[in-house]
């Protein structure tokens, strides 16, 4: 699971920041993850709500089991290989929401309306459901993970700073590396699933430069379904992932200073918290924070507002 939250920040050759006529201008990118290089692809507007405005974005129930599920399974590895059963693993479950509200104290607003719980104890079970469904595709009694919940980031030699967090790494005892990550959906369409691995390739690449192995398996887990789809990446893939990214990194960077974040509605704006702000239905983008070049003084430059 991909949770960054990496927002503008400054970065080697983002344009020079002042406060613009609204108080607040806008940055290029620093770094990169999966996660906000998809919402990229998905729609740029939808990039520019999350990480320049970063408008608040209500909890979703579906994404608030996913953590709650992630949580579980990474904390059953802390319990001896014979122990790691699924009765163990459902009996995690009630603590760890109980530690989600403490941490998040906003998700508690999902069960606002639902003062008998039996909402939230449909849900529970559900996320129950998702934990046991893991042990019908992978056996954790078999498992040591190298790594769980790895927090992992590198620079390109172009800048660009990739970075992630990866659920498992396994290491096998001849040193090959597997990256696997969990999740509480569905598994893709096959004519899909290239978008779905684009997460791991991402991973790999970042695996890949920081320790110079190349992983030798991509594993995702989908409990939604029961599925494990794998794959099996080389250099060329990573290389082209890399060109890939760097190319998004460059349309993101031109976006922040000409400010044109185009919308692109697809079916999942039935899933986006920003409909009130997006143009495509109906609503007005918060006022663009324009980026500001401050003056260079030497060249006697006169200091320029992008075009909003
Ligand atoms: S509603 Fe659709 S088009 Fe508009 S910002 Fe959200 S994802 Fe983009």
């Amino acid at each position: 699971m991909e949770t960054s939250t990496e927002g503008a920040g400054t970065a080697s050759g983002a344009v020079v920041e002042a406060a613009g006529a609204g108080g607040r201008a806008a940055v290029a990118p620093a770094s990169l993850s999966p996660s906000r290089a998809g919402d990229f692809m998905q729609c740029p507007l939808l990039y520019r709500f999350r990480v320049i405005d970063r408008l608040p974005e209500k909890p979703s129930a579906a994404a608030t089991r996913g953590t709650l599920v992630h949580a579980v399974l990474e904390r059953l590895f802390d319990a001896p290989a014979a122990e790691r059963t699924a009765p163990r693993a459902r009996s995690l479950v009630p603590g760890q929401w109980e530690r989600l509200r403490e941490s998040r104290p906003e998700v508690v607003e999902l069960f606002a309306d639902d003062p008998e719980g039996e909402r939230l104890a449909r849900w529970l079970d559900e996320a129950e459901a998702l934990v046991e469904r893991w042990f019908t595709l992978e056996d954790p009694t078999r498992l040591e993970p190298a790594e769980r919940e790895l927090f992992v980031e590198t620079e390109l030699d172009s800048g660009l700073r990739l970075r992630g967090i990866i659920d498992r790494v396994d290491v096998a005892p001849t040193g090959e590396v597997r990256i696997v990550d969990y999740k509480t959906g569905k598994a893709p369409k096959p004519q899909f699933a290239e978008g779905a691995l684009f997460q791991m390739k991402f991973y790999a690449l970042v695996v890949w430069r920081l320790k110079g192995v190349v992983p030798r398996r991509l594993q995702l887990v989908y409990l939604g379904s029961g599925d494990v789809l794998t794959y099996d990446p080389v250099v060329a893939d990573l290389e082209r992932v890399e060109r890939k990214l760097l190319a998004l990194w460059e349309a993101i960077r031109s976006a922040t200073e000409t400010g044109d974040w185009r919308p692109r509605p697809t079916k999942l704006c039935g899933w986006c918290d920003h409909q009130a702000h997006c143009p495509e239905f109906g609503g007005t983008p918060p006022p663009y924070p324009l980026p500001v070049r401050v003056p260079d003084p030497q060249a006697g430059e006169q200091g320029r507002m992008g075009p909003g």
